[in-house]
């Protein structure tokens, strides 16, 4: 198994050094790849997929907001299905584009917020420059929803928007199924006297690692379920994993590997990387996180039962496992998260899109859930 890995990584290794190659030797003009929306309540992400790095220039003048490139990139053939996307965005009211002023120009209902920047290409994906425009209202609204007469679940679905996460045989997407199931989740966990769940993500739209903790922590969750799908190399490997953050390094190389590879979201998804990093890093050094860590491992090992008693779900590990996941650095909010099946394997990617399958796997989290809130909390 060890030598899988250290193939893998290698492998990674090489793609990335091929990857860094084509940019130093693409030559000529940039030409533009993709233009991708990505709209939610909280935030709409535009990303510009071009050959080379864009320059620009921005700024808010009234209501508009002018992104400025230093060529033109050709964008208004796009513009029909960026307008479409944001139809019933509440800030965002039309998209334009000025081939003479080589100008994006996104017209608004109120005051945002707004971030540029450029990611390096990664993965499947040439350089991209990212537009993120934030509605501020949003965050007062997540703010006065914090009564807390429930339970509350938080609920995370891996990836989204351009980070698919693990991809299939049969192309299905990590990010649709761990969305699917998520809203499963929230629907049997909402049914439960005193319970109530959130979801960190309810659309197609990329979140980072960091961003996911720190929304569980505004919607005042009690604890955070991470949900995911499974891939390796070995086409065969099967069943399900309960992981909790490690205190120090994973357990394994192979789930060194693991969290490696759910950790490189934020690259593909295309976070800023924030200067967050380094306090989640202080984070880290403190005791608090040792003391959440064990309240996480408890309801872990009370979701692993809920996935044990069921009859139709493999178990890929029978015990709880701990790596480095980003998404379950919480300082306080006990956090798990939940390799459902994997995706890689055929017959279990056709389970995993199987309703009656999400069905049992959101079952077995929830019995776990309960027992946990029964068991070991007081509010
Ligand atoms: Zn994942």
């Amino acid at each position: 198994m060890f030598n899988i890995y250290i193939k893998f990584l290698f492998v990674l290794f090489v793609s990335f050094i091929s990857l860094a190659n084509t940019t130093v030797y693409a030559k000529g003009n940039n030409s533009l790849v993709d233009v991708r929306i990505w709209p939610s309540t909280e935030s709409t992400r535009t990303t510009i997929e071009t050959t080379k790095e864009i320059k620009f220039t921005h700024e808010k003048v009234g209501k508009k907001i002018n992104v400025k490139f230093n060529e033109n990139l050709n964008i208004e053939k796009y513009i029909i299905n960026l307008n479409n996307a944001v139809s019933n965005s509440d800030y965002i009211k039309k998209i334009e584009y000025s081939n003479k002023n080589k100008t994006l120009i996104y017209e608004l209902r109120k005051d945002i917020e707004i971030t540029i920047f450029n990611i390096e290409p990664i993965h499947k994906y040439k350089h991209r420059l990212v537009i993120d425009i934030k509605n501020n209202s949003t965050k007062k609204k997540i703010v006065k929803e914090k009564k807390k007469p429930y339970f509350i679940v938080g609920i995370d679905a891996g990836h989204g928007g351009e980070d698919p996460g693990a991809i299939g045989e049969m192309g299905t997407y990590e990010k649709d199924i761990t969305l699917a199931m998520a809203k499963k989740l929230k629907e049997k966990i909402d049914k439960i006297d005193g319970f109530k769940g959130v979801l960190i993500r309810d659309g197609d739209y990329f979140i980072s690692l960091y961003d996911r903790v720190e929304k569980a922590h505004k919607l005042k969750a009690n604890i955070l379920i991470s949900i995911h799908a499974d891939s390796a190399e070995y086409k065969y490997a099967e069943g399900s994993s309960v992981y909790i953050l490690s205190e120090s390094g994973a357990s394994s190389a192979s789930n060194k590997w693991l969290a490696d590879k759910e950790n490189l979201s934020d690259l593909i998804g295309g976070a800023k990387i924030p200067k967050k990093e380094s306090y989640l890093k202080k984070i880290l050094m403190d005791m608090v996180l040792t003391s959440n860590i064990k309240k996480s491992k408890k309801l872990a090992e009370k979701i692993l039962v809920g996935i044990k008693e069921n009859d139709n779900i493999e178990m890929h590990k029978n015990n709880i496992e701990d790596a480095g996941f980003v998404v379950l650095k919480s300082p306080k909010v006990p956090s798990v998260l939940i390799e459902t099946a994997f995706i890689s394997n055929k017959k279990e990617e056709k389970k995993l899109k199987d309703k009656k399958f999400q069905e049992q796997i959101v079952k077995a989290i929830v019995d776990g859930i309960k027992k946990y809130k029964e068991k070991e909390v007081d509010l």
